[in-house]
């Protein structure tokens, strides 16, 4: 299935939540959901009452396209999650987290995931001193993610640096900003993970 190439922006307005979809933008006061925080479309600022079915599938819908995810390959980490021990919502919500892409973005080397999950493509990563190129790739405790050789003056990976102070770096992560690497410390923890994110509602859609 394609990837969603329309605007980023609208897909928060549809989920009622910044997703963060677009770096920079999205803490300055030119984001749209801050300007217009209602659905897009001419209905969307009527009154519309929603299901328990759509707001299980909203729920599932937002943590999707926040980490940019395909329908199928959501419901295949779910069914992932599903077959592991403990809780299947906060197996689902680390499985994303380990993502190669997000790790890349998390530690502040891209400022949007879909820009991540692009500089992953491109082969400017390494893991463990071998290049990865599979944004899906999991992370292991130990693994040291760094920025190729070749790409350490992309600007947009410069840039996306200087401005991770702003987020911050969850503790599961380390990061060595001036040798454009990061290590996996831990595991990442329900709790390290701040989005308000209701996971037992995409279990319960799932699970219908
Ligand atoms: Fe969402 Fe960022 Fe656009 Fe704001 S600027 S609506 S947070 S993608």
């Amino acid at each position: 299935m394609a990837r969603y190439t329309g605007p980023r922006c609208r897909l928060c307005r549809r989920e009622g939540n910044k997703l963060f979809l677009k770096g920079d933008r999205c803490f300055s006061d030119k984001c749209s959901f801050e300007r217009r925080s209602y659905p897009p479309g001419q209905h969307g600022q009527g009154r519309v009452k929603v299901s328990d079915y759509g707001i299980r599938l909203r729920e599932k819908q937002r943590v999707r396209r926040m980490y940019g995810i395909q329908e199928d390959q959501f419901r295949s980490y779910f069914d992932l999650a599903d077959r592991q021990k403990g809780v299947t919502g906060t197996n689902l919500l680390v499985l994303l987290e380990k993502r190669l892409d997000n790790v890349v973005y998390r530690l502040g080397f891209a400022e949007s995931r879909s820009q991540a999950r692009q500089l992953v493509k491109h082969g400017h990563f390494r893991v463990n001193g071998r290049k990865v190129d599979i944004p899906s790739f999991q992370v292991k405790v130990g693994d040291v993610v760094e920025v190729a050789e070749k790409s350490r003056e992309i600007p947009v990976i410069i840039q996306a640096l200087e401005a991770v102070a702003r987020r911050g770096v969850p503790e599961w992560l380390e990061l060595d900003a001036d040798n454009k690497k990061g290590s996996v410390k831990s595991l990442p923890e329900r709790a390290h993970i701040t989005m308000p994110i209701q996971e037992q509602f995409i279990v319960e859609f799932y699970s219908k």
